[in-house]
């Protein structure tokens, strides 16, 4: 198992956004959180990064407990989030930026090596490499974002809604590239409202409903399940 979370629970204040959730991530896998909005996957997330502390409950990484981690010490042990809406360094050049996805990493080589990977998964960004952050659409940004926590060589790869926000061709390109960055040997955890990719795309998912885990399985199962498919994928 390489994340395992028991019983967690996440407060802002008195708002109590997550009451008691378990989850597992197996190594090679590529599991979606799906959900309304507000229903607490970007806490979810946080919780699992270290952005947010947690209240209650527990969080396992490799066999190690981490909920108290620091977050800049989950990183060095490979846990790595692309944020939801890009977060990248709008004033600094696409090479700047994935050098900064290196920061913990001392391996020149390794980093040379996994800029190149980068470079040949994203083709768009190996062409704007000296161009700003902020220059680049939407989806390219995405593409950096990605890129970025790619070069941080991580064990677990969380995304926060790498969909929002682009165009449908777009999107597709994106899990193609998802797809492809997990048979190269990377975990993700992947938080989406477009639950008809995530769940195609994923070996299993979690249902998320204010605050709790409300159903799980296989993302073959949940995509036929008659109240997935009501609720998520606008089929009555
Ligand atoms: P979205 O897709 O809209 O981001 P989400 O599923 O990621 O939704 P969260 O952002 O985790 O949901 O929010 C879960 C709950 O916690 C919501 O009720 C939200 O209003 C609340 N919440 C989130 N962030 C804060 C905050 N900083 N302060 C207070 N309440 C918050």
């Amino acid at each position: 198992m390489l994340l395992e979370i028991d019983d967690l629970t996440l407060r802002y204040g008195r708002i109590e956004a997550l009451h008691g959730i378990s989850l597992h991530v197996e190594e090679g896998e590529v599991v979606a959180l799906i959900g309304a909005n507000g229903a607490g996957k970007s806490s979810t997330m946080r919780a699992i990064s270290g952005l947010r502390p947690v209240a209650l409950g527990s969080i396992r990484f490799n066999g190690e407990d981490i909920t108290n981690l620091r977050a800049d010490l989950r990183v060095r042990r490979g846990i790595c989030q692309a944020p939801e809406g890009r977060g990248i360094f709008p004033g600094m050049t696409v090479l700047d930026n994935l050098d900064m996805g290196a920061y913990t990493r001392r391996d020149h080589a390794g980093i040379a090596a996994d800029l190149d990977r980068v470079f040949t998964l994203f083709p768009r960004l190996a062409e704007r490499r000296r161009q700003h952050g902020g220059t680049l659409s939407g989806g390219e940004q995405q593409m950096l974002a990605v890129g970025r926590a790619l070069m941080s060589r991580p064990k677990l790869l969380l995304l926060d809604e790498p969909s929002m926000g682009l165009a449908p061709m777009i999107i597709q390109q994106i899990f193609d590239i998802i797809t492809e960055i997990n048979q190269q040997g990377t975990t993700i955890l992947l938080v989406e409202q477009n639950a008809q990719q995530a769940l195609s795309r994923a070996h299993r998912g979690y249902v998320l409903e204010t605050g709790r885990i409300v159903k799980e399985g296989t993302g073959q199962d949940l995509l036929h399940d008659p109240s997935v498919k009501e609720a998520y994928l606008g089929v009555a």
